[in-house]
């Protein structure tokens, strides 16, 4: 290692201190390595811990809070119009976040592994140079890196961003005020959520999608419990419309759309754009580490997590797709146990994608959109919620439990819930496909009663015929 004119010297150095960062980082040092953890922000954590999935999944518990109190009154409970008190809300948000950043700091602590505040990019193949806060340039000599840095909002041009009207997830999560009319530009994941929370707050709320469909990735029958609902509550969803200009004016923003739903121009008091995530990968000063960057701005990893570079790995968003923490720190991983010396790769068979929405949407391995594409043949059966004992005691029976499965073996290939708390159901699916369960293991296996839980065994039953929950004319006998 060349270790002229440097300030530190380490093992390994990682580059973002995100769910892939911190993981990586405190696994490597778990393994005896000396590492040091490199961010730009004082708090540690990344997109996921500061301004992404904790924030937004703590102002969805509160939004699911208002809306279960609004619904109790069909069950004879009223509690009144609640009180929205903002700045505690944002109070407490805060705390829930910064409790998370606190821990990961402790966490690296207790490792010793050092962190540095400050901007890195590469000088060369084995150094980073990173700027310190205070204007200062410190140069790190490193045997191996792993780039963990992440990735950062799309915008679309032409949009007046200096108007504080015009805010992105992150704005959404700071909560600065709850407007009376705003529109969502992104009917993805983090689109639909923040339109969750504002709606639960009090907002009228538009969605506009360029797409024919909300949240593109996911099958079609689980999107419509979603829609029927939010379309319900909302002001508006525009489907395969787009926002051509955006006007900021002293009444506020006026948006005008073009395509299949698009009304005339309309002023909203906020806009929100979640139109996209791109990669950091540009970021970095890769060239000078000879690191591929591609088109996009990804850069480009074996099974390994390592570049191009032999001793320079990348993991999380900069890698590409999906863009989800759990895969962020799953990479992590496999990155810090490969420069330890161990033989891993990435080899899980999916990883799976939840939407916290209202109700929730998740799915893993072959959705039913992929097999028709890719002509894989596939059997379904689709257990609708209105047949489970818990979705009746919770008042919400909309839901629906989806697997699809090989003809011959009946080995699962893929599962889909639409339904609340769908997200915390589909890692048992996962963790079935992991296994290379069939479905009689999963049919078979005894599920507590009465939960949400049942609902893939009950799905799997009617794969196995042996289904008494439901009436199915017979087709085979089990
Ligand atoms: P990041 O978390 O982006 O971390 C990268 C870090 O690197 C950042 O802290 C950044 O400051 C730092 N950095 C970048 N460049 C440099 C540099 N040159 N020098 C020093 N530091 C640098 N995913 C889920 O799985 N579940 C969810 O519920 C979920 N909800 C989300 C909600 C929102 C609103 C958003 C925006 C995202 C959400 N995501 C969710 C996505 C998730 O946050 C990301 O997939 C995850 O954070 C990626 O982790 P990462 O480690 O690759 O990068």
């Amino acid at each position: 290692m060349d270790t002229n004119a440097t300030d530190m010297q380490t093992e390994v150095v990682v580059l973002g201190s995100g769910p892939g960062g911190y993981t990586a980082a405190f696994r490597a040092a778990d393994l005896g390595k000396k590492v040091i953890l490199v961010e730009r922000y004082p708090s540690l954590g990344g997109v996921c811990t500061n301004v992404g999935c904790i924030p937004s999944k703590a102002l969805l518990h509160l939004a699911r809070v208002i809306t279960e109190a609004e619904e109790a009154a069909a069950s004879g409970i009223s509690f009144g119009k609640p009180k929205i008190d903002i700045e505690r809300i944002r109070a407490w948000k805060n705390e829930v976040v910064s409790k998370g950043a606190k821990g990961i700091a402790g966490l690296a602590k207790q490792r010793n592994v050092s962190v540095v505040q400050g901007s890195g990019k590469f000088t060369a193949p084995h150094r980073l140079q990173v700027e310190t806060p205070d204007g200062k340039n410190l140069r790190i000599a490193f045997e191996h890196c792993i780039i963990a840095a992440g990735s950062s909002v799309a915008r679309i041009p032409g949009f007046p961003y200096d108007d504080p009207r015009l805010i992105d997830s992150t704005g959404a999560l700071q909560l600065a005020a709850v407007p009376q009319r705003m529109l969502i530009i992104g009917g993805g994941i983090i689109g639909l959520e923040m339109a969750c929370v504002y709606d639960a707050l009090g907002a009228k709320v538009t969605v506009v999608e360029l797409m024919d469909g909300l949240i593109p990735g996911a099958d079609r029958d689980l999107i419509k419990p979603l829609e029927k609902r939010i379309r319900a509550r909302y002001e508006a969803i525009l489907l395969s419309t787009k926002v051509t200009k955006i006007e900021a004016k002293k009444e506020g923003l006026v948006a005008s759309f073009e395509g299949k739903d698009a009304p005339a121009p309309q002023t909203y008091d906020c806009v929100l754009l979640a139109a996209g995530r791109r990669p950091n990968g540009r970021e970095v000063g890769a060239e000078a580490a000879d690191v591929g960057v591609n088109e996009r701005g990804f850069i480009p990893v074996d099974k390994q997590c390592r570049t191009n570079v032999p001793h320079i790995f990348a993991i999380g968003d900069i890698v590409g797709e999906p863009m989800l923490a759990h895969k962020a720190s799953h990479e992590a991983k496999i990155a810090a146990e490969v420069i330890a010396g161990h033989k891993t790769g990435f080899d899980a068979l999916t990883i799976p994608s939840v939407a916290y929405t209202d109700p929730e949407i998740a799915w893993m391995g072959l959705t039913e959109t992929e097999a028709k594409q890719q002509g894989i043949a596939y059997e379904k059966a689709s257990f609708p919620w209105a047949a489970s004992g818990r979705a009746r005691s919770v008042g919400r029976t909309e839901g629906s439990t989806k697997l699809l499965y090989e003809p011959q073996t009946k080995r699962l290939l893929g599962a889909g819930i639409v339904g609340v708390n769908a997200g915390e159901l589909i890692a048992e699916m996962v963790l079935a496909l992991e296994m290379g369960a069939d479905m009689e293991d999963i049919a078979l296996t005894i599920h507590p009663h009465p939960t949400l839980s049942e609902t893939p065994a009950f799905a799997a039953e009617m794969a196995e015929g042996s289904i008494t929950d439901l009436y199915l004319p017979r087709k085979k006998s089990g």
